[in-house]
């Protein structure tokens, strides 16, 4: 019989999974997790996610402890600060899509050039200041970068996103890299037109309505 634990950490594996097939992600780059109890349940370091089994997922405390056999995902940081820091996020995706990992490397954000880009909530997505890769000043940085969004980038480093649930930072990271290539190829066609401020806030507000059902839970 499966558990609640194994219920939540297979759906992670599986949303790590999606990310390679849709092309967002490779190898075993990025990593995943999902808010449980006092804490969360990571991916562990350095594994592919195809061979992992929903026990190898680690169990780390919001204190930093990690929980287990194996050794948890070397940005186990990040995860740990969203969730100590956004009581809104339940699930958290980090990943190196090539298309939002260039932009990342430029250190330029994605600007309000579609109005998608208030999927992450705000009129832009930010690019986080540069810092080493799996160590606090990188989740200072992002946390900084992340205030008032639910994505960002990570300069000369790829991205992170987290969401109500597993589907939905899914959902988030893929729609991010979907941005990120639109603008790309419209930077290398010509000048893309941004948005006017006045225009993003519209969409911002039309957005925080979309594909609501009537009747519809949240
Ligand atoms: P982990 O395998 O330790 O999760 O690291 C992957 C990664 O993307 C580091 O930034
Ligand atoms: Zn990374």
């Amino acid at each position: 019989m499966s558990s609640d634990r194994d219920e939540l950490a297979s759906a992670v594996i599986d949303a790590c999974k999606a990310m390679t097939a849709a092309g967002v992600n490779h190898g075993t780059s990025g990593n995943g997790s999902a808010r449980w109890r006092d804490g969360f349940l990571v991916t562990p370091t350095g594994m592919r996610y195809e061979a992992l089994t929903p026990e190898q997922m680690v169990y780390v405390t919001l204190d930093g402890t990690a929980h287990g056999p194996l050794a948890p995902s070397s940005e186990w940081r990040m995860h740990r600060d969203i969730y100590g820091h956004r009581p809104e996020a339940m699930a958290v995706l980090h990943a190196h899509p090539p298309h939002a990992t260039a932009l990342s490397c430029l250190r330029e954000p994605i600007p309000r050039f579609h109005y998608m880009v208030a999927a992450a909530g705000g009129p832009d997505i930010r690019c986080s200041r540069y810092a080493l890769y799996g160590g606090a000043e990188l989740s200072a940085a992002m946390l900084e970068a992340l205030d008032g969004r639910r994505a960002c980038l990570l300069a000369n480093h790829g991205m992170i996103c987290f969401g109500p649930s597993v589907e939905k930072a899914l959902a988030l990271a893929v729609e991010v890299e979907a941005l990120a290539r639109q603008y790309c190829i419209a930077r290398q066609t010509g000048t893309p037109v941004l948005l006017s401020e006045a225009e993003m806030d519209e969409a911002l507000a039309r957005y925080a309505s979309y594909g609501k059902q009537p009747g519809a839970e949240e």
